[in-house]
């Protein structure tokens, strides 16, 4: 009879439950982490609520994982037992069309952590020989917690976005939705040199935490119209770079409305089921030479740089930690991610 372990479970949506498990193995050629911290993220709650495309139940959630290295397999070098850790979720093949291309989060049979197979939401995490031999495994650099390393996949992903929608020095940027994610991209934002950053929130709370993220201008819908307000403020002109860090269907208008020439909207949030298609003003975006794009999940390369920026206080992630929860109180952790009470939610463990 293998140990136990204690372990969050999706059953189904809206059936999480607390429970003992098997504790894994150390897969052939892979690792057997046993996880410190595991960061809770707007997808997990959705997950919880009504499923995810790439989610497959029965399933141990969590894909923010660090913690450290319990076992190794005999035939893998490079890694020692004890040694701290933060895992990337993506486990794709390397060998894909879109792996060579250098797009591995777009791989054809992606496999995900927290997703396909079971995730850091346990006090083990086992990860398959594939994700070691694609580099989903970085050693946390000296003095990074597990907490902070923990946050390197949802900042990995913000780079994927903006790499993708080309920020660079002296853009003028806006990003719609000041929860963790949109908060991470004002800071990336800044790193790429941006030369104008503004944010935009229509949740009181949010509004009132956002004004110490670093953005240049913080806008209230409730308060001003966010289109006028941002022409005005850019003496008509509109941004280069438009990031839509929530789901909604009036952040897309608005977004719209403020692209400059040549300007690119990034669709980095998924949109609620009912908003999948949407009337977009396409001889807008001609004349603009402006373009649309989506942003989905981040390669190990965007991962193990966004260590790196933690680790170099590049970024500040610490103020992002709103709430540290035991694995008991995962259900509570998802409610504050779900009803937006509070910013990144971090189950750790001891
Ligand atoms: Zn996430
Ligand atoms: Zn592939």
């Amino acid at each position: 009879m293998n140990d136990l372990m204690q372990a969050a479970v999706l059953r189904e949506p809206g059936d999480l439950i607390n429970i003992r498990v098997p504790k894994p193995f150390c897969p052939p050629g892979g690792l057997l982490v046993r996880v410190r911290a595991c960061a809770l993220c707007a997808t997990d709650a959705k997950m919880w609520r009504q499923g995810h495309r790439d989610l497959i139940l029965p399933r141990i959630l969590g894909h923010e994982v660090a913690g450290e290295i319990a076992a190794v397999d005999p035939g893998l070098s490079g890694f020692e037992v004890g040694q701290r850790v933060q895992v990337a979720p993506g486990l794709p093949c390397g060998r894909c069309r879109w792996c060579l291309r250098g797009a591995p989060n777009m791989c054809q049979d992606m496999r995900i952590i927290g997703f396909h197979c079971d995730g850091g939401l346990a006090q083990y995490l086992a990860v398959p020989a594939a994700g070691v031999q694609q580099g989903a495994v970085s050693l946390l650099p000296r003095g990074l917690s597990c907490d902070r390393g923990a946050l390197a996949e949802p900042l990995a992903c913000c780079l994927n976005a903006q790499e993708l929608t080309r920020v660079g020095p002296g853009d003028r940027v806006a990003i719609f939705g000041a929860g963790p994610q949109g908060r991470l991209h004002v800071q990336v934002a800044r790193l790429r040199g941006a030369s104008l950053i503004i944010l935009i929130e229509t949740d009181p709370a949010r509004l009132k935490a956002a004004t110490t993220v670093g953005a240049d201008l913080v806008l209230d819908p409730a308060q001003q119209q966010p289109v006028a307000a941002i022409r005005d403020y850019t003496h008509g002109q509109g941004v280069d770079a438009v990031f839509l860090a929530c789901g909604s269907a009036a952040a897309l208008d608005w977004g719209l409305g403020v692209l400059a020439k040549r300007g690119r909207l990034c669709l980095y949030s998924g949109m609620p089921k009912e908003g999948e298609t949407l009337p977009v003003n396409l001889n807008r975006l001609h004349y603009l030479e402006a373009s649309l794009l989506g942003a989905y999940g981040c390669t190990s390369r965007q991962n193990a740089l966004a260590l790196e920026l933690i680790a170099q206080h590049r970024l500040r992630v610490d103020q992002e930690i709103s709430h540290r929860l035991p694995l008991e109180e995962v259900t509570q952790g998802l409610e504050v991610v779900l009803n937006r009470t509070g910013l990144k939610v971090v189950i750790e463990f001891n």
